[in-house]
């Protein structure tokens, strides 16, 4: 299995935002384990051809604009990479699924499965699985855990999200995909802000459910804003994933 991971230390530099203060704990795993990484050698204009000028400018008088733009890059050096890997690792910061074409949301301020879908100009087909603490409807074959509408899974216990996820990925598995795609909001983790959340140990049983997927995989770690939470759950990612 060809295995990538983009990453940039560069991502780490906005401490304004709480999901860059993660990437901390991930270049901790990436250093303690020489696991070696893509660095998003994208060029500026590249970001163009996904978004628009104004919501780039409007991004670019942010005080985090570096990780935001520096984020996108990830994604968009993470859908170069998929053309030949099976398998693309991509944390993220300050961009996640919940941004509009041209609104912020949340820690969102570009959408990065858009983006990622955008730059694989639909070569492949691709089906997300979207695991995270809030809900977003991303139209066919972009599939939600919870299913429902609301996200429900963490309120329920962890087995029931491990049920709950199964479920979603038989349902992705019928659509016949190209690309798996797992968006990861590390949100959903007991020792984040919301509380009430997810153990790692079940995180690792939802990587290891979605590696069982026999074509091309990609994982985006977004949101969360606890490194020692990252740090946990990137290494058992990557125990999981066999890259450790
Ligand atoms: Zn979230
Ligand atoms: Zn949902």
């Amino acid at each position: 299995m060809r295995a990538s991971i983009v990453f940039s230390p560069f991502l780490k530099n906005s401490y304004y935002i709480g999901p860059c203060r993660k990437i901390d704990g991930i270049e901790r795993v990436l250093e303690r384990f020489s696991i070696s990484y893509h660095l998003p050698d994208i060029d500026n204009f590249e970001i163009y051809k996904y978004h628009d000028i104004k919501i780039i400018e409007r991004i670019k008088k942010l005080p985090f604009a570096d990780a935001v733009i520096e984020s996108i890059k990830c994604v968009i050096k993470g859908a170069e990479l998929i053309k030949i890997d099976d398998l693309v690792v991509i944390p993220t910061a300050g961009t996640g699924h919940k941004a509009d074409e041209m609104r912020f949301s949340g820690y969102s301020f570009l959408n990065d499965i858009k983006t990622f879908l955008k730059a694989l100009e639909s070569e492949m087909k691709c089906v997300v699985i979207d695991v995270d603490r809030h809900h977003v409807e991303g139209g066919n074959d972009y599939l939600c855990i919870c299913e429902e509408g609301s996200c429900i899974c963490f309120e329920e216990d962890d087995t029931t999200l491990i049920k709950n996820f199964r479920d979603v990925f038989e349902d992705a598995l019928k659509r016949d995909p190209d690309v798996l795609i797992l968006y990861l909001g590390l949100d959903i983790h007991e020792r984040e802000y919301f509380g009430n959340g997810v153990k790692t140990e079940t995180i690792r049983e939802i990587v290891k459910i979605f590696n069982s997927f026999n074509g091309k995989k990609v994982i985006i770690i977004a949101g969360g804003s606890r490194d020692d939470v990252a740090e946990e759950v990137f290494k058992a990612m990557m125990e999981e994933l066999k890259i450790i």
